[in-house]
């Protein structure tokens, strides 16, 4: 093939090619677009039309959560900090902190996996942008919680539905940055007054003679 034919092979190739694309480009005027508005111009929260088992955000109901620490013991990079104790009076355990730092989170679930409660789980939550970095940690005990016991093996255990827990947690992005307030335990509850202890001898009789006393300086 000669120089010249080659030449006029190659234009025609470019005119043939560049056409093949403008069809496709051309093509897409006539169709129905597709595009979504987001976040706006949606029927319903896209959070609601993911896959059921799709791993968005982490909450944990710490209703039913029985304390064990499974969940930050299997966590690789150390995203879960929890906090148990135990009230002298009644040796009742309750949970003072549960913080999940979503910031270090890599959502691989090995935290919920080992959860024998279900307590911790993912939800369909994924909108979390903050403009301050110190909000990505939640703090899901607001107050002392009570532990839970263990599920028994089998039985079906009431939850929050899936994201309402972390959902008032995220907030609006350009909030400010609030501490968490410290969680105390709860006052141990007042014991019935027959087992308030006796007062001391002598406590009573020293009480009447002083109010013997007082009766006098009155009259
Ligand atoms: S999902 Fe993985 S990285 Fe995130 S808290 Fe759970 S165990 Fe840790
Ligand atoms: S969330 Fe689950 S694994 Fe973690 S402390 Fe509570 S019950 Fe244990």
């Amino acid at each position: 093939m000669g120089a010249v034919s080659r030449y006029f092979s190659a234009i025609g190739r470019t005119i043939t090619t560049l056409g093949d694309g403008l069809a496709v480009t051309f093509s897409y005027l006539f169709r129905k677009p597709i595009t979504i508005q987001y976040p706006d111009r949606l029927p319903r929260p896209l959070s609601q039309t993911l896959p059921e088992r799709s791993r968005g955000i982490l909450e944990v109901d710490l209703d039913i959560c029985t304390g064990c620490s499974m969940c930050a013991k299997q966590c690789p990079i150390d995203c879960i900090d929890i906090t148990v104790e135990k009230q002298e009076e009644t040796k009742q355990r309750f949970i003072t902190r549960f913080d999940i730092d979503i910031g270090k989170c890599m959502f691989c679930g090995l935290c919920a996996e080992a959860c024998p409660s279900g307590a911790i789980r993912h939800s369909h939550e994924f909108e979390g942008s903050v403009t301050d970095a110190r909000r990505l940690v939640l703090h899901f005990a607001d107050r002392a919680r009570p532990t839970a016991k263990p599920p028994k093996k089998g039985a079906e255990v009431k939850t929050a539905p899936r994201g309402a827990i972390v959902r008032p947690l995220l907030g609006q992005p350009d909030e400010p940055y609030r501490p968490p307030v410290k969680v105390a335990l709860p006052a141990p509850p007042a014991k019935p007054a027959s087992e308030q202890p006796a007062p001391a001898a002598g406590e009573g009789a020293a009480k009447e003679s002083s109010d013997k006393k007082d009766d006098g300086g009155s009259k």
